[in-house]
Formats: C-alpha cells, structure tokens, sequence
C-alpha cells in the first residue's frame, strides 16, 4: 500500500510514546545526534521544538563549508573563513542543545545507547587517549559522513594526501608552497627539480578537477612572479580510471573542461588506474593492458570517491546489513531494521521502494468497486499519490516526455483510446515495471545532506503533533494535512569550478552554462550558502583580497 511508511511511521511514534510514557512522562526526549558536518548541522539548524533534548557528539567543534576547500589548498580562500564553531550554531537556539567533543565508537540499538571517546585527553588521565563514556537516546541521528576510499591500492596511505578535512587542506597548502621552496634551492638537478615540481592528482571527479584548476591558476598566477626561476619545470598530471573526467556531469561539461585542460598543458591520463605508490614513484596500468608504469613525483592528492567508515561498517553487520555499500534507510531516513535510528548523508543511501512490489496493494486501491480492472477515472484519482510516493514514476515521465501518468499506462494498451481503456492487474503491473527503471540512488552531496537535515528537522518539528493526532492513512498532497511526506531530493544544479576564472554549471532543465559568467554565479551562490554572516564576510574579503594582492605564499 502506497501509504505503508506513513502508517508505520505513525505506528512507531504511538508505541514509542506507549513505551516512555511513564518514564519519561515528566522528561524531554533524548535526541542524540551525531556528526557536525552538512547533514548534523542542516538538522540542528532548522530544528526548533523545545520538547527535545538534543546532544550532540562529534570529534569536530565545527563546521566546515567543504565545498570552498579546494580554494584552500592554493591560498584562494583562508582556512579559518570556511568554518564555523559549532558552539556559535547552536547558541542561537531556543531549545536545549548541548555539543561533546567526541567520537562515537560503537552503538547499541538494543539498549539505546552510544559508546564514545573523547577527542582529546583531559589532564586527569594519563592515557594519552581520551576518556570513555556512554550517552543513552530515544533517538538517535547518524551523520558522521564517509571517509576517503583508498581501494587497498598499496602506499596510498602514507603516501598520499586527501581532501576531506580542514586540516588536509591547510597541509596542502603548505606542501605546495614547500615544493616550490625546495626546487628553488641551490645544487639540485634538473631531473631533481622535475620531481619535486611533479604534482599528481588521482581521481578526476570535482574534487580533483577543481584542485587541479586551482593548482593550475597559483602556477600561472604567482608562482610565475614568485618562482620564476622555476615556473617551466612544473607539471600537473591527472588520473582517472574511466574514460573522461568529471563524468557524472553533462558530456559538453566534461568536454570542455578536457580540453581545457589540454589547452592549460595538464596531463590528463584516462583509463588509468594507480596500482602503487611508494616514496618516490606512483605507478599505473593503461586499461587493458598489462604493462605498469612508474613516474617519479613530489606530489599526489588521492581523491577517488569515498568508502563508510568503520563505526558504520560493524553498526551495519549488527544489523544485518553487513552486505551492503552505505547504512540503508527507508524514504523516512530511518534505519531499516532499527527503531528509532535516522541516518542522512554520505553514510546513508535511501533504498527506495519498487512500485512492482506494492502493485496488488497500488491496483486495490484505485479499483474501488473490486471491478478487477482499472479505468483512467479511476486511476487519475490516485495519480498524484502514486508519483507523489514513488519518485521513479515522475523521472520516468520526465525521461519519456511522458505528459502524464495516464499516458504510461495508454501506451501498455497499445494506442487505445484514453477514455476507453481498462487494464487489468497482469496489464498494470506490466505498464507500471518500466518506470522502476528509473530509481537512482542520490549522490553523496552537500546538496542532498543539507536538505535530508532541513527534512528531518521538519518531522521532528511535528513529531509531538502527530502523536497527539496519529490521523489515519494522510494524503501525500496538499500541504499541512499531511505530516511525513517521504524525503524529496531537489536537484538545485551542479557547479565544477576549472580555473581560470572559469566555472562549468549545469542547472536544473539541462541548462548548461560554461565560462567567465557562471564563475560570477559561482562566487555568488557560494557567498549566499554560507552558514554565517561571520564567514560570509570572511569569504568574500578573501576573494577579494586575492584579486588584488594575489595569493599569500607563505607556509
Ligand atoms: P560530513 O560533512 O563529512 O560530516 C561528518 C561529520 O561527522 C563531521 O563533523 C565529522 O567530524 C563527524 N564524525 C566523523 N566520525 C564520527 C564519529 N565516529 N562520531 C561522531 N561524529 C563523527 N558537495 C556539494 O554538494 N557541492 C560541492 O561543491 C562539494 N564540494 C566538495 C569538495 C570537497 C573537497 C569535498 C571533500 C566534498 C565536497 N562535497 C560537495 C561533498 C560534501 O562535502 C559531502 O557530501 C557532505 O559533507 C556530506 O555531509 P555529511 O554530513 O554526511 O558528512
Ligand atoms: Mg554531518
Ligand atoms: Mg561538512
Ligand atoms: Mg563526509
Ligand atoms: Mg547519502
């Protein structure tokens, strides 16, 4: 039944609030979240009901605006101007928050609680780790994001430098900086001076491109006024495993920036993969062939996706979802087969419901009269429930050009006339098996975890409401009726910045924009996303800043 989650959703406010009753008749409920990243801080941002008391642990004091950390790496933007305390969030709420500089180490569905260590060692311990301790919930809120996926390819770790942290970024910075320094010393090689100046980037997604671009801009910028005795013996060299970069983007995105690339003499090495790296030299295999190559290099940033981290793997096999990639959740956000457990963000996916799978239960509720066919008066009536609950049927129509769900299920019927048609189950379950083609599952974004936060913010918001009234089977249109429509995805637009003062944006519709006047659109969007007025200002002072007096090179 195409209500299902709602219902169920209701039932388990109703037992829980059976179960705490007494307990917690004078107590607030527990909400315990964890991770201060885009979906921790979306979430405490837009919460607001005072009947909550809300814990937060997280290893980081802060938020960090990643989408501006390549800008780090090269000086674009200062370190301190893309974070914001996480103290400084949440004092401006009304409700009871509280934050713990902690890491999660394990959690504990059956008893309702989370054991954690602190990030630091306090000065009453002699252990060099910090302390140990337990926080029980009555809900608990997983955020803690992913981690850099190394593909066990050898010497990576310690080899290898990521961007996912603030600090990483900052090392970055100082790396680059670093290399300059070294290949300008004296007695050194050419071939030594080469090597140094030899910067790989593994990877070819955003985050890679957009370094590289970056790297590229501080090169033909500064470095020239600065190093120039050097300039002409750096190289960028980027490797990616498929056959184009920035692949998940529109094919004339991906075009343009390829040849941007050539255009910016950065070496672009498609089909490769990195099967080593020591010390001294990354070594890689051309697809389909098996003949390894060894460069020498100074230095490479290792950014090609991202795998969950190890709390998240052991909380998935006490759950028994050990074999799956990413924690899964139903389109409420809550933990399949746990109760009163929410995940959001990179360490979550949304397994998202088949219509082939509820299609008896879809088919009996349009056919009222249990005629045993469907005609389109009866199914127009369910139409928006139907697309409404399974967002594959509307990116089906979309796909299709399809006007309406009406003209999915003519098309089964060969052309017949729209008024006339009548399908029977076999003929609906055949009509409606194609749209389940259509499900995706979303990307890892600060897009999608910022709006899973600012929607479970909302269910929690109503939550008391909805116990006091837990309404039957709720509509899933017309606003306010309904309490928990299941979580939807806006696709805002995709920004891949490649230097140069160039930005490719592809917006929703399929509008792509590539150039000068997409990196002010770029500047723009990315000053008003800001969690702050504090790092908005910060921000923007460093970009313009760095217009007028170039970038800072020292470290
Ligand atoms: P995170 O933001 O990673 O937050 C995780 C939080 O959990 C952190 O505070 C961490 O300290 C905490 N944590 C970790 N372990 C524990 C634990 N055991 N216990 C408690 N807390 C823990 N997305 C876009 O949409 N647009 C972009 O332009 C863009 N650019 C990016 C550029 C870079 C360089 C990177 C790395 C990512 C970029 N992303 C971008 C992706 C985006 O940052 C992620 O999708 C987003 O951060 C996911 O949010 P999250 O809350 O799930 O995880
Ligand atoms: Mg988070
Ligand atoms: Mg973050
Ligand atoms: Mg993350
Ligand atoms: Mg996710």
């Amino acid at each position: 039944n195409s209500n299902r989650g709602h219902v169920a959703h209701a039932d388990a406010i109703t037992s829980n609030s059976i179960a705490h009753a007494d307990a917690n008749a004078s107590k607030k409920k527990k909400v315990v979240v964890l991770g201060t990243g885009w979906a921790g801080m979306s979430f405490l941002k837009n919460l607001n009901n005072s009947t909550y008391e809300v814990k937060v642990v997280s290893p980081r004091n802060f938020f960090v605006f990643t989408p501006l950390l390549p800008s780090v790496t090269c000086g674009k933007v200062e370190a301190r101007s893309i974070v914001e305390p996480i103290r400084n969030i949440i004092r401006k709420k009304n409700i009871n928050v509280s934050y713990c500089e902690a890491e999660c180490i394990k959690i504990d569905p059956a008893s309702k609680k989370i054991y954690c260590r602190a990030a630091r060692a306090t000065l009453n311990t002699n252990s060099k780790q910090g302390e140990e301790f337990e926080v029980g919930y009555d809900y608990l809120i997983i955020a803690v994001g992913a981690q850099v996926n190394t593909f066990n390819t050898p010497g990576v770790e310690g080899n290898c430098h990521f961007l996912k942290e603030i600090e990483d970024a900052q090392k970055i910075r100082r790396n680059v900086i670093e290399s300059f320094e070294k290949a300008s010393l004296p007695n050194l090689s050419e071939e030594e001076r080469k090597k140094i100046l030899h910067f790989v980037v593994v990877g070819g997604g955003p985050t890679g491109v957009e370094f590289s671009g970056e790297l590229c801009d501080f090169v033909n910028e500064d470095v020239l006024k600065l190093y120039p005795t050097v300039q002409h013996l750096v190289k960028i060299t980027v490797i990616e495993a498929t056959d184009h970069i920035l692949n998940m983007f529109d094919k004339r995105i991906t075009k343009f920036a390829e040849g941007k690339f050539l255009r910016d003499d950065i070496d672009v090495k498609l089909g490769s993969m990195v099967t080593k790296i020591t010390e001294n030299e990354i070594s890689t295999k051309a697809k389909g062939s098996d003949k390894t190559t060894s460069t020498p290099y100074g230095m490479v940033l290792w950014s090609t996706g991202i795998g969950q981290r190890p709390l998240i793997k052991d909380f998935m096999k006490q759950i028994g979802q050990g074999n799956r990639r990413a924690l899964a959740t139903d389109e409420w956000l809550r933990v399949e087969g746990c109760d009163n457990v929410y995940a959001l963000g990179d360490c979550a996916t949304i397994n998202q419901r088949k219509v082939v799978e509820d299609i008896a239960e879809i088919f009996k509720r349009a056919d009222k009269d249990n005629s045993g066919t469907l005609t389109v008066k009866k199914f127009t009536e369910i139409m928006d429930d139907v697309i409404a609950r399974y967002p594959q049927v509307k990116l089906y129509m979309k796909s299709k050009r399809v006007r309406n769900f009406v003209d999915i299920l003519t098309e089964a019927k060969g052309n017949a006339a729209k008024e006339t048609i009548e399908l029977s189950i076999e003929e609906f379950k055949t009509a409606l098996s194609v749209v389940d083609s259509k499900m995706k599952n979303l990307p890892a974004t600060a897009q999608v975890a910022n709006q899973q936060g600012a929607y479970l913010a909302k269910c929690f918001n109503r939550m008391e409401e909805c116990e006091k009234n837990p309404e039957g089977p709720p509509r899933f249109r017309g606003t306010g009726r309904h309490r928990f429509h299941p979580f939807r995805y806006r696709h805002l637009g995709q920004f891949a910045p490649l230097g140069g003062e160039k930005t490719a944006a592809q917006l929703p519709g399929d509008w792509v924009s590539i150039g000068h006047s997409s990196q002010w659109l770029w500047y723009s969007i990315y000053a008003s996303k800001q969690v702050s007025w504090r790092t908005r200002a910060l921000v923007v002072s460093d970009w313009i800043r760095r217009f007028i007096f170039g970038r800072d090179a020292s470290g």
